[in-house]
Order: C-alpha cells, then structure tokens, then sequence
C-alpha cells in the first residue's frame, strides 16, 4: 500500500496513554469529499491555508518556511502564522536546517507528523466479519481488530458497529483525528446510512451512534467510494476515474476532478440494478437483465460452474457486458480510466484487455485518448485505507 506498511505491533508501543485519546475538535471543518463543493468565505480562509501547508509537507516533504511559501503563493507572514499554530498542535515539527549551498539564509525544516494523531477506520463490506484499524496520518496500519458477525435475517444489529468503534478508540495511543466507517449502501453526508439492504439498514444514523457512544468524530461513506479514494490517495488511480468493484454485486465510486460525486439520492456509481438486458435472468430486485445478474461473483460462479468448459468464453462475455455497459458513464465524464477490483477471474487481463476492447469500441473517436481498463492493486486494506484517507480530507483538508 504506502511505501513502508507496518502491520501489527511491528516496532510500535500500543501501550494507551492515559488521559487519551482526546477528539480534535479544532481540526474540523475542511469541506467532506464527499459532499460537493461550495464558494469559500472568509472564515475558511485561514482552514484552508492550513490545509494548503498540510497538502504541501504531506506525506514526507521536509520544507522550510520560504519553500512553502512559494509552493503555496502565500505570504511568508501567512506560512509563519500558520506553521506556528501547526507546531503548537503537534502536526508538524521541526526537522533539521536547509543546506548552506541554498540560495538565502539557512531556514528550518519542517515535516509532517504522521505519528501526531491517528485515525479509526473501520470496514463493513466484508461478509461475516467487520475489520477495523488504527492507522497513523498515512493511512498505515498501526493497530487492527475485528468482529465476527453472520448477518441473518434479522440483518446487523448497528450495536455491533459501535462495539468495534470503542474497543478501537480505546486502543489508540495518540489523539484521534476522527472514525471513518465504509459501509454498503447509500449514505448521506451526515453519516446516515439511508439503506443498505444486506444489513436490513434503513435510514440509520451510524454516524450519530458512534460519535455518541465514543466522542470521536466520525464519517460514513459508501464503501465503494471508499475504496475509490484509497487508489487516489494510495494507489495509482488519477483524479478522473470509474472504479469499479464487482463482488456479490456490483458498485462503483466516481471521481470527477478529484471529488467523489455522490450524486442526488446519494447513490452515484450504483450500477448494479441497472439493466442491461431487458430479457436477461430475473434479478432479485425484480427487473430482469440487470448488471449483477450477468457480472458479479454469484453470477459469474454459476454460469462456470453449469458450463466448465466454457469460462474463458463466459468470462469474456462479462467483461463486453460490464465495458458496454459503463462506456456511456465513461463518455458522459470524459474519463480516462476505469479501475476494476474484483476476484482473480475478474482482474486477470483477459477480462482486463475484454473489457478496455468494449469500452473504447463504443467510445472511439479523435475527441480522446485510449480509455484505459486497468485492476486495482491495492491489497483487502482498501477499504480501510480508504477511510484513513476519508477522514484526512474531511478534518484536515489533505487529499
Ligand atoms: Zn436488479
């Protein structure tokens, strides 16, 4: 994932603080990337000259106070103001003095905390099990912990969710930015999930629960989302990309100029109830034809498993379906890739190469380049890398 990963215990105290973690209130504020943009007045100015300086010495710069002036274009009285405020809350030290061989007087050096605070990121898409971690500010994990939970008919009990929030806050060492929980589903910018059928979820304000139950600050975003910011942030993803994610269904994050769009009803990149095939098998949702009928692992399985000798064929023919069936979105957008994570039937390039074939048949012109249908190659952290991002953008204003 990020260059060094630690796992585990991996040379790291785990031993809590007393008298932590404390929720930084102070951090809140930088717009959610998950919510759309809006004109920024003038009480925003000094968050986001602090978020400018972040994003700068983000992840491992090590800056004096006139480079950052100049990558940021603000004025060095502004750097100073707001490098002051950063040093007296811990997130950036003191590192060091340029080399003499630099043109002006020698300045001191600053660099990012990423041990200053951490972050709880927790991962419902995972059937029978909800994963958690503590990672530090880059998103590295220093701390895990999870919760077995077989979802029945009676779908999951919201208590469960909050149960691993506490025993994860309760573990950290270092103050906490803020909890980030992806979840299936739609959810709105308060955190609320407004459905998630396979947990039998309506309108529940994990959000609320949580940030009650712990104190901590929390965000709920669509885990499909989530894992869409994570290859921005952590993997190669570009600032315009479909990500697809194909398991029991299919789902997808938009980025568009580097924001996650969420669209209306908040549910942007929920294409897998949309038809494709008016006569196709009956979908559980009623309609017949739709995407996850013919390309997610159910699917795929039984379609294999009723005609083994044809799955090179089947597999193909499910990757046309789902690059036929995106080319309009990828068009529409003008975006220049689509990344698919998926099961090894799904990632191999094949399937890749199928599917990048279908997309660019239908969208061939000399308006743009090749779109290019590529696998993700960020590990089962995704999701909660993902988060880790979620809650930098949304406290501190790093992307
Ligand atoms: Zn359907």
């Amino acid at each position: 994932m990020t260059g060094d990963d630690r796992q585990v215990g991996a040379g790291h105290d785990l031993t809590p603080h007393p008298g932590v973690p404390a929720p930084m209130a102070s951090l809140s504020g930088e717009r959610s990337p998950f919510v759309p943009r809006r004109k920024a007045n003038p009480a925003d100015v000094r968050r986001h000259n602090r978020s400018l300086i972040l994003q700068v010495l983000f992840p491992r710069e090590r800056l004096s106070r006139a480079d950052l002036a100049r990558a940021t274009g603000l004025t060095r009285v502004v750097v100073s103001d707001v490098v002051s405020g950063l040093l007296d809350e811990g997130l950036v030290v003191e590192t060091g003095r340029t080399r003499e061989s630099r043109p002006g007087k020698p300045g001191t050096l600053l660099r990012l905390d990423a041990e200053a605070r951490q972050i709880v990121a927790v991962d419902l898409s995972q059937p029978a099990v909800l994963r958690g971690a503590i990672t530090n500010l880059l998103g590295q994990t220093v701390h895990r912990d999870e919760l077995t939970a077989e979802v029945g008919p009676a779908g999951l009990d919201p208590a469960l969710v909050v149960e691993l929030c506490r025993r994860l806050v309760a573990r950290a060492d270092a103050p906490l930015l803020g909890i980030g929980i992806a979840s299936p589903g739609t959810v709105d910018a308060d955190g609320v999930v407004l459905a998630a059928s396979n947990f039998g979820w309506d309108h529940v304000d994990l959000a609320g629960l949580v940030t009650g139950a712990t104190g901590v600050p929390t965000g709920v975003h669509n885990d499909a989302n989530s894992a869409a910011l994570a290859e921005r942030q952590f993997g190669q993803g570009s600032a315009d990309m479909l990500f697809v994610q194909i398991a029991r269904g299919v789902g997808a994050g938009v980025m568009v100029d580097d924001r996650i769009i969420t669209g209306a009803a908040h549910a942007a990149g929920e294409i897998g109830h949309v038809v494709i095939d008016p006569q196709g098998p009956a979908c559980s949702c009623g309609k017949r034809g739709c995407l996850e009928t013919e390309v997610s692992v159910p699917a795929l399985s039984e379609a294999i498993r009723r005609e083994p000798g044809r799955r090179a064929e089947i597999i193909r023919a499910a990757a046309e379906r789902l690059g036929g069936a995106l080319a309009m979105a990828v068009g529409v957008l003008d975006l220049p890739e689509v990344v698919v994570l998926g099961p090894p039937a799904t990632g191999n390039d094949d399937f890749l190469s199928a599917a990048e074939a279908a997309v660019n048949l239908r969208l061939r012109s000399g308006l743009r380049s090749r779109i290019v249908v590529r696998r993700s190659h960020l590990g089962e952290d995704i999701v909660l890398a993902g988060e880790s991002a979620a809650v930098l953008r949304e406290r501190i204003g790093v992307i």
